[in-house]
Protein backbone atom coordinates (compact mmCIF):
# COMPACT_ATOMS: atom_id res chain seq x y z
CA UNK A 1 0.00 0.00 0.00
CA UNK A 2 1.44 3.13 -0.83
CA UNK A 3 1.92 5.93 2.00
CA UNK A 4 -1.34 7.81 3.47
CA UNK A 5 -1.23 11.31 1.76
CA UNK A 6 -2.39 14.13 3.58
CA UNK A 7 -2.75 18.31 2.65
CA UNK A 8 -1.36 20.66 5.65
CA UNK A 9 -2.80 24.09 4.77
CA UNK A 10 -1.45 26.14 8.06
CA UNK A 11 0.87 28.68 9.43
CA UNK A 12 4.59 27.97 9.58
CA UNK A 13 6.57 30.13 13.03
CA UNK A 14 9.46 30.38 14.77
CA UNK A 15 9.54 30.44 18.40
CA UNK A 16 12.35 32.74 19.73
CA UNK A 17 12.54 31.82 23.50
CA UNK A 18 14.45 34.43 25.90
CA UNK A 19 14.66 32.95 29.50
CA UNK A 20 15.04 35.96 32.26
CA UNK A 21 15.09 36.23 35.83
CA UNK A 22 11.89 39.03 35.69
CA UNK A 23 10.57 40.75 32.64
CA UNK A 24 11.86 43.79 31.77
CA UNK A 25 9.71 47.31 32.61
CA UNK A 26 9.37 49.76 29.82
CA UNK A 27 12.78 51.16 28.36
CA UNK A 28 14.34 48.41 30.73
CA UNK A 29 17.96 46.71 29.65
CA UNK A 30 18.13 42.81 30.81
CA UNK A 31 20.90 40.35 30.78
CA UNK A 32 18.76 37.28 30.20
CA UNK A 33 20.00 33.60 30.88
CA UNK A 34 19.43 31.80 27.92
CA UNK A 35 18.40 31.92 24.45
CA UNK A 36 16.32 28.99 22.48
CA UNK A 37 14.67 28.92 18.73
CA UNK A 38 11.89 26.32 18.03
CA UNK A 39 10.27 25.28 14.56
CA UNK A 40 6.13 26.16 15.32
CA UNK A 41 3.55 27.27 13.92
CA UNK A 42 0.34 24.80 14.12
CA UNK A 43 0.15 23.85 10.17
CA UNK A 44 4.03 23.21 10.49
CA UNK A 45 3.35 21.57 14.12
CA UNK A 46 1.08 19.29 12.63
CA UNK A 47 2.94 18.21 9.24
CA UNK A 48 5.60 17.15 11.24
CA UNK A 49 4.20 15.00 12.98
CA UNK A 50 2.22 13.27 10.03
CA UNK A 51 5.68 13.10 8.50
CA UNK A 52 6.87 11.23 11.33
CA UNK A 53 4.81 8.58 11.25
CA UNK A 54 5.47 7.83 7.46
CA UNK A 55 2.42 10.16 6.14
CA UNK A 56 3.60 11.68 2.69
CA UNK A 57 2.90 15.35 3.92
CA UNK A 58 2.29 18.08 1.54
CA UNK A 59 2.05 21.89 2.87
CA UNK A 60 0.69 24.83 1.38
CA UNK A 61 1.81 28.00 3.26
CA UNK A 62 4.09 31.42 3.29
CA UNK A 63 7.33 31.98 4.58
CA UNK A 64 9.14 35.67 4.52
CA UNK A 65 11.89 37.05 2.81
CA UNK A 66 14.44 36.67 5.43
CA UNK A 67 16.56 34.20 7.09
CA UNK A 68 14.11 32.36 9.19
CA UNK A 69 12.03 31.64 6.37
CA UNK A 70 14.66 29.75 4.62
CA UNK A 71 15.44 27.50 7.69
CA UNK A 72 12.09 27.00 8.26
CA UNK A 73 12.00 25.91 4.54
CA UNK A 74 14.52 23.34 5.16
CA UNK A 75 13.45 22.16 8.63
CA UNK A 76 9.85 20.66 6.55
CA UNK A 77 11.88 19.31 3.57
CA UNK A 78 14.29 17.65 6.44
CA UNK A 79 11.31 16.23 7.67
CA UNK A 80 10.33 14.55 3.98
CA UNK A 81 7.46 17.17 3.63
CA UNK A 82 7.01 19.14 -0.02
CA UNK A 83 6.84 22.38 0.59
CA UNK A 84 5.96 22.84 -3.56
CA UNK A 85 3.39 25.58 -2.13
CA UNK A 86 5.54 27.13 0.52
CA UNK A 87 5.60 30.22 -1.20
CA UNK A 88 8.06 33.25 -0.13
CA UNK A 89 6.89 37.04 0.65
CA UNK A 90 9.55 38.97 0.03
CA UNK A 91 9.89 42.11 1.87
CA UNK A 92 7.35 40.66 4.79
CA UNK A 93 9.23 39.03 7.85
CA UNK A 94 8.16 35.15 8.54
CA UNK A 95 5.83 34.14 11.47
CA UNK A 96 7.64 34.76 14.58
CA UNK A 97 6.74 34.32 18.56
CA UNK A 98 8.85 36.36 20.73
CA UNK A 99 8.16 34.71 23.67
CA UNK A 100 9.96 35.67 27.31
CA UNK A 101 9.95 32.77 30.18
CA UNK A 102 10.63 34.19 33.50
CA UNK A 103 11.81 32.23 36.80
CA UNK A 104 8.47 31.31 37.66
CA UNK A 105 8.06 29.88 34.34
CA UNK A 106 5.66 32.58 33.35
CA UNK A 107 5.86 34.00 29.91
CA UNK A 108 4.82 36.42 27.71
CA UNK A 109 4.45 35.86 24.05
CA UNK A 110 3.98 38.04 21.19
CA UNK A 111 2.66 36.71 18.12
CA UNK A 112 3.52 38.41 14.39
CA UNK A 113 1.53 36.46 11.95
CA UNK A 114 4.09 37.60 9.45
CA UNK A 115 3.80 36.07 6.19
CA UNK A 116 1.39 33.51 7.67
CA UNK A 117 -1.08 36.67 7.12
CA UNK A 118 -0.54 36.54 3.16
CA UNK A 119 -1.69 33.18 2.58
CA UNK A 120 -4.81 33.50 -0.22
CA UNK A 121 -7.60 31.49 -1.66
CA UNK A 122 -5.23 31.80 -4.52
CA UNK A 123 -2.86 30.25 -3.53
CA UNK A 124 -4.48 27.38 -2.22
CA UNK A 125 -6.00 27.13 -5.75
CA UNK A 126 -2.95 26.67 -7.18
CA UNK A 127 -2.22 23.44 -4.48
CA UNK A 128 -5.78 21.54 -5.66
CA UNK A 129 -3.67 18.77 -7.34
CA UNK A 130 -2.08 18.49 -3.64
CA UNK A 131 -5.32 18.64 -1.95
CA UNK A 132 -7.28 16.33 -4.79
CA UNK A 133 -4.55 14.05 -4.09
CA UNK A 134 -4.82 13.43 -0.56
CA UNK A 135 -6.67 10.89 1.83
CA UNK A 136 -7.07 13.93 4.49
CA UNK A 137 -6.70 18.13 4.54
CA UNK A 138 -5.53 19.09 7.69
CA UNK A 139 -6.69 23.21 8.37
CA UNK A 140 -6.54 25.69 11.38
CA UNK A 141 -7.06 29.33 12.46
CA UNK A 142 -3.16 31.14 11.78
CA UNK A 143 -3.52 31.65 8.27
CA UNK A 144 -6.86 33.96 6.84
CA UNK A 145 -10.31 32.25 6.79
CA UNK A 146 -10.29 32.65 3.29
CA UNK A 147 -7.25 30.22 2.49
CA UNK A 148 -9.08 27.54 4.95
CA UNK A 149 -12.19 27.69 3.03
CA UNK A 150 -10.97 27.75 -0.77
CA UNK A 151 -9.13 24.25 0.99
CA UNK A 152 -12.23 22.93 2.37
CA UNK A 153 -14.29 23.59 -0.36
CA UNK A 154 -11.64 21.63 -2.74
CA UNK A 155 -11.58 18.65 -0.16
CA UNK A 156 -15.26 18.44 -0.19
CA UNK A 157 -15.86 18.83 -3.42
CA UNK A 158 -12.93 15.93 -4.36
CA UNK A 159 -14.59 13.76 -1.33
CA UNK A 160 -11.26 14.52 0.93
CA UNK A 161 -11.58 14.08 4.41
CA UNK A 162 -11.50 17.33 6.18
CA UNK A 163 -10.36 18.47 9.35
CA UNK A 164 -10.70 21.66 10.64
CA UNK A 165 -8.58 22.42 13.77
CA UNK A 166 -10.35 25.26 15.40
CA UNK A 167 -7.06 26.75 16.96
CA UNK A 168 -6.28 29.26 17.89
CA UNK A 169 -9.69 30.78 18.34
CA UNK A 170 -9.25 34.57 17.63
CA UNK A 171 -12.72 35.21 15.34
CA UNK A 172 -15.86 33.91 14.60
CA UNK A 173 -15.57 30.90 12.52
CA UNK A 174 -18.17 31.15 9.42
CA UNK A 175 -21.00 28.60 9.33
CA UNK A 176 -20.01 27.20 6.02
CA UNK A 177 -16.66 25.67 7.54
CA UNK A 178 -18.33 23.85 10.11
CA UNK A 179 -20.43 22.18 6.95
CA UNK A 180 -17.29 21.59 4.97
CA UNK A 181 -15.85 19.77 8.42
CA UNK A 182 -16.08 16.13 8.66
CA UNK A 183 -14.29 16.19 11.95
CA UNK A 184 -14.43 19.70 13.78
CA UNK A 185 -11.53 19.79 16.61
CA UNK A 186 -11.20 22.49 18.90
CA UNK A 187 -9.82 21.91 22.79
CA UNK A 188 -12.12 23.06 25.48
CA UNK A 189 -11.13 26.64 26.03
CA UNK A 190 -11.94 27.04 21.95
CA UNK A 191 -14.86 25.07 22.29
CA UNK A 192 -16.11 27.53 25.45
CA UNK A 193 -15.41 30.30 22.80
CA UNK A 194 -17.23 28.67 20.03
CA UNK A 195 -20.27 27.82 21.75
CA UNK A 196 -20.48 29.36 24.83
CA UNK A 197 -20.93 26.59 27.22
CA UNK A 198 -18.02 26.66 29.74
CA UNK A 199 -16.37 23.26 29.35
CA UNK A 200 -15.35 21.89 32.03
CA UNK A 201 -16.79 18.15 32.33
CA UNK A 202 -17.71 15.74 30.24
CA UNK A 203 -21.34 16.73 30.20
CA UNK A 204 -20.42 20.37 29.26
CA UNK A 205 -18.08 18.48 26.21
CA UNK A 206 -21.28 16.79 25.15
CA UNK A 207 -23.57 19.94 24.83
CA UNK A 208 -20.64 21.76 22.95
CA UNK A 209 -20.05 18.94 20.62
CA UNK A 210 -23.67 18.49 19.96
CA UNK A 211 -23.71 22.44 19.15
CA UNK A 212 -21.13 21.89 16.84
CA UNK A 213 -22.37 19.55 14.79
CA UNK A 214 -25.68 21.38 14.45
CA UNK A 215 -23.79 23.96 13.17
CA UNK A 216 -23.46 21.41 10.13
CA UNK A 217 -19.81 19.88 10.85
CA UNK A 218 -20.34 15.99 10.53
CA UNK A 219 -18.35 15.16 13.67
CA UNK A 220 -17.39 17.50 16.52
CA UNK A 221 -14.00 16.20 18.47
CA UNK A 222 -12.52 17.89 21.72
CA UNK A 223 -9.83 17.19 22.95
CA UNK A 224 -9.91 17.27 26.61
CA UNK A 225 -5.90 17.37 27.98
CA UNK A 226 -5.16 14.11 30.33
CA UNK A 227 -9.16 12.87 29.68
CA UNK A 228 -8.34 12.40 25.78
CA UNK A 229 -11.31 13.25 24.14
CA UNK A 230 -15.19 13.58 22.89
CA UNK A 231 -16.16 12.55 19.68
CA UNK A 232 -19.37 13.51 19.28
CA UNK A 233 -21.70 12.98 15.36
CA UNK A 234 -25.59 13.04 14.94
CA UNK A 235 -25.82 9.28 16.12
CA UNK A 236 -22.69 8.65 17.91
CA UNK A 237 -20.81 9.93 21.39
CA UNK A 238 -17.95 8.39 22.43
CA UNK A 239 -15.09 9.04 25.32
CA UNK A 240 -11.76 8.01 24.12
CA UNK A 241 -9.50 8.37 27.47
CA UNK A 242 -5.98 8.98 26.74
CA UNK A 243 -2.92 7.17 28.65
CA UNK A 244 -2.31 7.92 32.29
CA UNK A 245 1.28 9.57 32.04
CA UNK A 246 3.48 12.25 33.23
CA UNK A 247 3.16 15.10 31.76
CA UNK A 248 6.28 17.63 31.73
CA UNK A 249 5.60 19.90 29.46
CA UNK A 250 2.20 19.92 27.37
CA UNK A 251 3.13 22.34 24.46
CA UNK A 252 1.99 21.39 21.07
CA UNK A 253 0.22 18.25 22.67
CA UNK A 254 -2.86 19.53 20.34
CA UNK A 255 -0.81 19.27 16.97
CA UNK A 256 -0.10 16.14 17.97
CA UNK A 257 -2.73 14.82 18.52
CA UNK A 258 -4.13 16.68 15.13
CA UNK A 259 -1.22 15.48 12.98
CA UNK A 260 -1.30 11.64 14.45
CA UNK A 261 -5.06 11.83 13.99
CA UNK A 262 -4.49 12.69 10.08
CA UNK A 263 -2.02 10.28 9.92
CA UNK A 264 -3.99 7.10 11.48
CA UNK A 265 -7.33 8.18 8.93
CA UNK A 266 -5.17 8.64 6.04
CA UNK A 267 -4.11 4.98 6.43
CA UNK A 268 -7.55 3.75 6.79
CA UNK A 269 -8.07 3.01 10.10
CA UNK A 270 -11.53 3.25 11.43
CA UNK A 271 -12.37 6.75 12.89
CA UNK A 272 -12.38 5.32 16.97
CA UNK A 273 -8.95 3.53 16.57
CA UNK A 274 -7.20 6.31 14.72
CA UNK A 275 -8.59 8.82 17.82
CA UNK A 276 -7.20 6.13 20.21
CA UNK A 277 -3.94 6.47 18.57
CA UNK A 278 -3.40 9.79 18.15
CA UNK A 279 -4.12 10.09 21.80
CA UNK A 280 -1.47 7.34 22.46
CA UNK A 281 1.10 9.83 20.39
CA UNK A 282 0.22 12.80 21.71
CA UNK A 283 0.64 11.62 25.14
CA UNK A 284 3.92 10.37 24.38
CA UNK A 285 4.79 13.99 23.01
CA UNK A 286 3.50 15.69 26.61
CA UNK A 287 6.65 13.44 28.70
CA UNK A 288 9.12 14.88 26.39
CA UNK A 289 9.91 19.17 26.38
CA UNK A 290 9.55 20.80 23.52
CA UNK A 291 7.18 21.09 20.24
CA UNK A 292 8.30 19.17 17.29
CA UNK A 293 11.13 17.93 19.65
CA UNK A 294 8.62 15.88 21.57
CA UNK A 295 7.19 14.33 18.64
CA UNK A 296 8.31 10.69 18.38
CA UNK A 297 9.30 9.38 15.26
CA UNK A 298 7.97 6.03 13.33
CA UNK A 299 11.09 4.38 14.13
CA UNK A 300 10.58 5.00 18.11
CA UNK A 301 7.33 3.57 18.22
CA UNK A 302 5.74 0.26 19.18
CA UNK A 303 4.36 -1.99 16.58
CA UNK A 304 1.03 -1.54 17.86
CA UNK A 305 1.20 2.38 16.94
CA UNK A 306 2.44 2.12 13.60
CA UNK A 307 0.44 2.06 10.51
P1 LIG B 1 -4.14 21.71 23.44
O1 LIG B 1 -2.69 21.37 23.48
O2 LIG B 1 -4.61 22.19 22.10
O3 LIG B 1 -4.64 22.56 24.56
P2 LIG B 1 -5.19 19.37 24.84
O4 LIG B 1 -4.59 19.92 26.09
O5 LIG B 1 -6.64 19.08 24.86
O6 LIG B 1 -4.93 20.31 23.57
O7 LIG B 1 -4.37 18.06 24.46
C1 LIG B 1 -4.48 17.45 23.20
C2 LIG B 1 -4.30 15.96 23.35
O8 LIG B 1 -3.02 15.68 23.90
C3 LIG B 1 -5.30 15.30 24.28
O9 LIG B 1 -6.50 14.99 23.61
C4 LIG B 1 -4.51 14.06 24.70
O10 LIG B 1 -4.56 13.09 23.67
C5 LIG B 1 -3.07 14.58 24.79
N1 LIG B 1 -2.73 15.06 26.14
C6 LIG B 1 -2.65 16.34 26.56
N2 LIG B 1 -2.30 16.41 27.87
C7 LIG B 1 -2.14 15.13 28.27
C8 LIG B 1 -1.76 14.50 29.52
N3 LIG B 1 -1.49 15.23 30.62
N4 LIG B 1 -1.72 13.15 29.56
C9 LIG B 1 -1.98 12.40 28.47
N5 LIG B 1 -2.33 12.93 27.29
C10 LIG B 1 -2.41 14.26 27.18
Amino acid sequence: MSAPSICVVGSINLDMNAYVERFPRPGETLHGRRFTTGYGGKGANQAVMAARLGAKVSMVGRIGGDIFGHDMRRNLESEGICTDFVRESKGVSSGVAVITIDEQGQNQIIVIPGANGLVTAADVEEAQAAITGAQVLLCQMEVPMEANLAALRIARNAGVTTIFNSAPVSSEVPEEVYRLSDIFCPNESEAELLTGVPVHTLDDARLAASMIVTRGARAALITLGAQGCLYVTADQEEHVPAPRVKAVDTTGAGDAFVGSLAHFLAAGLPVLEAIARANAIAAISVQHPGTQASYPRRADLPETLLR
